[in-house]
């Protein structure tokens, strides 16, 4: 019989943690599709549960001049609904699922199940996100791309729940989100690219790309980068050759239920190319 636990506070949380072999969940929008059952029956649970959805210290996002750090239970819902979140950071979250999933699913969540098709993943990638981990002996923080270390896998110990995601609190001049999936909405990426420059007096003085879904975790394109910051806008069409081919080095599209690796590969390319020539230019 599996048990479950709904601790008062994150303290107890962490201390139920390092008592038991539990797995813990927020919202729940991936562990209950993972483990549920066909027949109706509560969901098949494969060790005791930690609910953690309903903790008041970890429901706030809390911006300074120079960072904004989301609690692991925020919704994605109250994350939209923040104003004073940049609308750049809102376009990957707003393609997430439906108004359901948004209600209750969670970067927390999104994170730790480590996907490459995870919708929060590229725009943090991009953006260097940190991440704050904490068990009953203290708090460790990772870079995004340490932290996730492949498809399904991170450096979480069992003793540790993630607590904080930290990003810039920055504006940019040209962001872009494109997500390519079955349908428009409510279905999961087949390839994906965030993207988010400055351009000054027609020149690029800071860009940033990340790929989802094309390869075992999402890939961010810092060759890429640095070849184009400091062009100017004019030098593009003549790059574009070159950083096609660089991008094209870098992905690791594979063959699955969802698309194939040369469907993946076009379109991640179709993609770069729509922001560095269409999209910067506007
Ligand atoms: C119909 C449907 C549509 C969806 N559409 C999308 C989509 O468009 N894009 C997308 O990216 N995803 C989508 N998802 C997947 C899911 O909603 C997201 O991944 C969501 O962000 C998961 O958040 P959660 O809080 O519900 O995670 P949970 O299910 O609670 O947890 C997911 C994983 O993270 C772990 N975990 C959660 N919180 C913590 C924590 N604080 N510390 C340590 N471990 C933790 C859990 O143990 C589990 O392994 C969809 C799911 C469904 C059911």
């Amino acid at each position: 019989m599996v048990r479950s636990f709904k601790p008062a506070s994150l303290l107890e949380a962490l201390h139920i943690r390092k008592d038991n072999d539990v797995m813990v969940y927020g919202g729940g929008s991936d562990v209950m599709i993972k483990y549920r059952s066909w027949s109706g029956t509560p969901a098949q649970f494969p060790k005791d549960v930690l609910y953690i959805g309903h903790l008041e210290e970890l429901k706030s996002i809390d911006i300074s001049d120079s960072e904004i750090a989301i609690g692991a239970t925020v919704s994605y819902a109250q994350f939209l609904q923040d104003e004073r979140i940049p609308i750049e950071y809102k376009r990957p979250i707003e393609q997430i699922g439906s108004v359901a999933i948004r209600n209750i699913g969670t970067f927390a969540g999104n994170i730790c199940n480590a996907s490459p098709a995870g919708d929060t993943l590229p725009m943090l990638y991009a953006l260097n996100a940190k991440v704050i981990v904490m068990s009953t002996v203290g708090k460790r923080e990772f870079a995004i791309e340490n932290f996730i270390t492949g498809p399904g896998s991170t450096c979480l110990k069992n003793d540790e729940i993630l607590t904080h995601i930290i990003i810039p609190n920055k504006t940019y001049s040209h962001s872009y989100y494109c997500k390519v999936g079955t349908r428009k909405a409510n279905a999961i990426s087949k390839v994906s690219v965030f993207a988010i420059a400055d351009v000054f007096k027609h020149q690029v003085t800071d860009i940033r790309i990340a790929i989802g879904s094309c390869g075992p975790t999402v890939i961010r394109l810092k060759d890429v980068e640095a070849k184009i910051i400091g062009s100017k806008m004019s030098d593009l069409d003549l790059m574009i050759e070159s950083v096609l081919m660089m991008v094209d080095d870098k992905i690791v599209p594979i063959d699955d239920v969802r698309s194939t690796k040369i469907y993946r590969s076009k379109v991640a390319l179709n993609l770069i190319e729509a922001f560095l020539i269409k999209e910067l230019r506007q």
